[in-house]
């Protein structure tokens, strides 16, 4: 029996490749392997988004040489894959520099996986970075039931892939290709086949989850908030979430999901990247800084408690002292529970990588610190208001005590608490007592959310 390890870096849309590449691999006999070191097949399932990422992959393809060396001298064989963005941006590259690699596949083709292995252990060095016709789904294998319930209460399911908006500092349009959507009928049977096994929380996912425009039963172009309300009656399903989303596609059949779907939480990561109209203008948004705020401002009409998520990016050429301080302001006005920043990283081949101000590394470094320690008190405040309240929690997992479960809140918040009695996949009331940097402490409550209650 062969084993197979597939690391995953960067996004959801990752960690969801790498199961299916794991269930492609599963009808072919392959088990998974925790480590590398207890692997016959190593996958690298890589992140090209900025550079330190890109560059991991490479470290960790050094490591991976000197074990195949060491193993091949006591005549075992390793095969290793690199797969992902960085696959499909650097193609044969990878080969030239790291000739360790076996195979280099790019997001398109994983359902061609096993037949490409094969052909790699004849001749090493394989390389497909197709785009090709056939829609990769319909012939990546679905995974088994117990495979299903191994992997957790909560899944992930694409419901869309690629991006057709071209920001001018992003690399994804050129790894992933052109937008296309899964026609509802797919997504359906995935979400009951999911359901059925025991998944409670579906978080649907997408490069552009909200530019969706799959076909519906009815012939039509669905929305994404068609979608959701459809998927918020599929039987055992109790939550939904959906990421990551553009502030262009805020659609109303979304933004009425939100106020009528009580399956679907109370949470939305939606990037604005900068504050400054000049620079959300040369970053290619397609809005501006007062449009992101009336967004905003219509999602929290529809649902007032709603915990918003963003992307900021510091650093970008042009990016003036005041251009950073409308961020700062965006930032303030807003209030958001949770965030992601990073410094602008130039990406071969992308129109923003040759434009003139590129902003120095130390700028950059004292922006993002600003920045960060802005959200990050932001994030504390949120974290602090839910103490004293009653909030649902669907229970994930044994916590890391003994007698302790973790699960998450209706805001994406982790929680831990001690109590007996209760499984995994149960959604109870529990009052928030207490927050630690990354979680919050909870005791069930006596009696239900008062959110629900309300409604009630
Ligand atoms: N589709 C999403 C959107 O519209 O914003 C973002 C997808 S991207 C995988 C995730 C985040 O990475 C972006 O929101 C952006 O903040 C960041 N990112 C993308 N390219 C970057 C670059 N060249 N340098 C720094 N951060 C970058
Ligand atoms: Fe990249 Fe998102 Fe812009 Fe598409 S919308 S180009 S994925 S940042």
């Amino acid at each position: 029996m062969k084993k197979v390890f597939v690391k995953s870096y960067g996004c959801q849309m990752n960690v969801y490749d790498a199961e299916r590449m794991a269930d492609a691999l599963a009808a072919k006999g392959y088990v998974e392997a925790r480590t590398a070191e207890d692997a016959d097949l190593v996958i690298l399932n890589t992140c090209h988004i900025r550079e330190k990422a890109a560059e991991k992959v490479y470290s960790e393809l050094g490591r991976l040489r000197e074990m195949k060396k060491e193993r091949a001298t006591e005549g075992r064989q390793t095969q290793v894959v690199v797969a992902g963005c960085v696959a499909q941006a650097e193609g044969g590259e990878i080969v030239r520099r790291a000739p360790v690699v076996d195979l280099v596949v790019g997001p398109q083709s994983y359902h061609r996986l096993p037949e490409l292995l094969a052909e790699a252990s004849a001749r090493p060095g394989v390389v497909d970075t197709e785009f090709p016709a056939e829609e990769k789904f319909d012939h990546l294998p679905a995974p088994a039931r117990e495979k299903i319930r191994a992997r957790g209460v909560s899944a992930f399911l694409t419901v869309q892939e690629g991006c057709d908006k071209f920001c001018t500092f992003c690399v994804v349009p050129y790894t992933r290709g052109a937008e296309v959507s899964r026609p509802v009928a797919k997504i359906l049977a995935e979400a009951e086949r999911l359901a059925g096994a025991g998944v409670r929380e579906i978080t649907v996912i997408g490069q552009n989850v909200n530019a969706y425009h799959g076909e519906g039963p009815d012939g039509r172009d669905w929305t994404l908030g068609m979608l959701l309300e459809r998927l918020a009656e599929v039987p055992g399903l109790a939550r939904l979430r959906y990421t990551t989303s553009h502030p262009r596609d805020m659609d109303e059949t979304l933004i009425a999901a939100h106020r009528d779907l009580p399956a679907l939480m109370p949470y939305l990561h939606l990037p604005v990247q900068a504050g400054s109209d000049a620079i959300l203008a040369a970053m290619n948004r397609r809005h501006t800084g007062d449009e992101y705020r009336r967004i905003i401002d219509a999602v929290r009409k529809a649902r007032p408690d709603i915990a918003l998520s963003s992307d900021f990016i510091v650093g970008f050429p042009g990016e003036s002292d005041a251009d950073f301080e409308a961020t700062m302001r965006l930032v303030a006005d807003i209030g958001f529970a949770s965030a992601y920043s990073f410094k602008y990283s130039p990406r071969p081949g992308t129109p923003a990588a040759e434009m003139e101000g590129q902003v120095p590394e130390p700028v950059k470094a004292e922006r993002l610190a600003r920045l960060q320690a802005a959200l990050d008190e932001d994030r504390r405040a949120f974290n602090a208001a839910t103490v004293g309240r009653t909030v649902d929690v669907l229970i994930e997992r044994p916590g890391r005590h003994a007698g302790q479960l973790a699960g998450k809140s209706p805001y994406l918040q982790a929680v831990q608490l001690e109590t007996e009695g209760l499984t995994v996949g149960d959604i109870v009331p529990v009052e928030i007592v207490g927050t630690a940097p990354n979680s919050l402490f909870g005791r069930l409550a006596a009696g239900p959310p008062e959110e629900r209650a309300s409604a009630a």
